[in-house]
């Protein structure tokens, strides 16, 4: 059982208050066998609550709320919930007779705000505050536990030493562990994949739909909590399904595996063999490919051409090809093209893939940083040429370009 705590309230967040409730609920978790792997601080903002929930959701089985149950606006914690799981608030009666009963016998007006403390999510178990007015809240949905609790610690300790506490431990042996499935992209960037599937990202609850970085490549993972192996993947198959319709066509794996080793994997499958000529990545393509085991099967070796002469000399391609008036330049789609061939022959590879570019962060031969060329010759072909306008800085650009060079390999 992970847990973790979100404590509500801008005072913490303005250091006016010190978070003792974490404190707190930290020993107590710990008592009741919970692990606490985080502890959040979020100010009285719908916005950012939410956000903390989602992020809670996705990496523990238990959030524990402290603050915002009060009767004033900026009391948003039962709100920002019940909107979050599409739920009602409702009134639990008991708890509003109290507050009533209360301000009658003070002889005081009720504003109709005070009623909000008694308010509870749908679905979810009342819990009695004993020393406060606020009625606190435990909950299942979706594979996940909500407790909530108020955020005056002369509140607080009491209901979890009482109903909260208790409520809790009946629920410990009912929970259900969570299950990602890790979902790679290539040929798509970020930020356009992310456009592409922004509805379901924000509006899907179970399972979860979330954008994952990773390096130099584009990976969405899907979660959701289920009581068996089989069933997340029941759920989760839907999800993909989903996703599939609008970007299935760049979607590689449905595993945590780098591009690179799909490509090997393809190549070994299909018997065939790949060579290499670098000149802008200096190498990097070879290192990736080379970082999957077992790639010497597949990939025979490649060079680093990196001055004009090195392609000359090891490539055979013609200095008035690389320099001089007129000439197409190192950096261009004929220079590309012929570095793959030659490659390829050399090694006699069923593929010669080759990169020449600008990585940055000066301009060469007149030509923009970002600006790359790679070519595929395949076997009994003319090669294919490729051209890629990247921006990022010289480490950035030569990872998105080898990148981009893989997944052509890949399709
Ligand atoms: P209220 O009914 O008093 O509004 P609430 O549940 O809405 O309670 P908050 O408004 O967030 O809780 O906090 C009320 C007060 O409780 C704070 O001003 C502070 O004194 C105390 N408090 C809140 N959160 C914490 C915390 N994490 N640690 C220690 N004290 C806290
Ligand atoms: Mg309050």
């Amino acid at each position: 059982m992970k847990a973790e705590i979100i404590a509500v309230g801008t005072e913490l967040l303005l250091g006016q208050i010190v978070n003792t409730n974490a404190q707190f609920l930290s020993q107590k978790l710990a008592e009741l066998g919970v692990d606490v792997y985080f502890q959040t601080v979020v100010g009285d903002n719908a916005q950012r609550l939410r956000q903390a929930i989602e992020i809670g959701r996705s990496r523990s089985d238990l959030l524990v709320f402290t603050g915002g149950l009060g009767p004033t606006q900026d009391d948003l914690t039962k709100d920002v919930l019940a909107d979050f799981l599409n739920c009602e608030l409702i009134i639990h009666e008991p708890s509003m007779s109290k507050i009533e009963q209360l301000f009658h016998s003070r002889g005081i007006h009720m504003v109709e705000s005070n009623r909000r403390q008694a308010l509870i999510i749908e679905g979810g178990e009342p819990l009695e505050n004993t020393t406060g007015l606020a009625v606190g809240n435990g909950l299942f949905a979706g594979g996940t536990l909500y407790l909530l609790l108020p955020g005056p610690p002369k509140e607080m300790k009491p209901m979890m030493e009482g109903a909260g506490g208790e409520w809790l431990r009946s629920k410990l042996g009912e929970r259900q562990p969570l299950y990602s499935r890790i979902l790679k992209f290539a040929g798509i960037g970020e930020s356009n994949l992310e456009a592409k599937l922004l509805d379901l990202i924000d509006g899907q609850v179970d399972p979860t739909i979330a954008p994952y970085a990773k390096e130099g490549e584009v990976a969405i993972r899907v979660s959701t909590k289920a009581n068996s192996a089989s069933e997340a993947d029941h759920k989760i198959d839907a999800a993909v399904e989903k996703i599939k319709e609008r970007v299935g066509e760049f979607l590689y794996a449905q595993n945590d595996i780098p591009l690179e080793a799909e490509v090997v994997h393809l190549l070994r499958a299909s018997r065939r063999k790949l060579a290499s000529a670098e000149s802008c990545s200096g190498g990097l393509l070879a290192e990736l490919i080379t970082n999957v085991p077992g790639s010497s099967g597949e990939y025979l070796g490649g060079v680093v051409t990196y001055t004009n002469m090195m392609k000359h000399r090891l490539l055979s391609v013609p200095m008035t090809q690389l320099e001089g008036e007129g000439s197409p330049g190192a950096v261009s789609d004929s220079t590309a093209a012929l570095m793959a061939e030659r490659v390829r022959e050399l090694a006699d590879a069923d593929f010669g893939v080759s990169l020449t570019g600008v990585a940055g962060p000066a301009e060469s031969e007149g030509k923009p940083v970002g600006l790359v060329y790679f070519a595929i010759a395949e076997r009994g072909k003319a090669a294919d040429v490729h051209t890629l306008h990247l921006s990022g800085d010289r480490s950035i650009i030569r990872l998105r370009a080898v990148k981009a060079t893989l997944y052509r390999l890949w399709q």
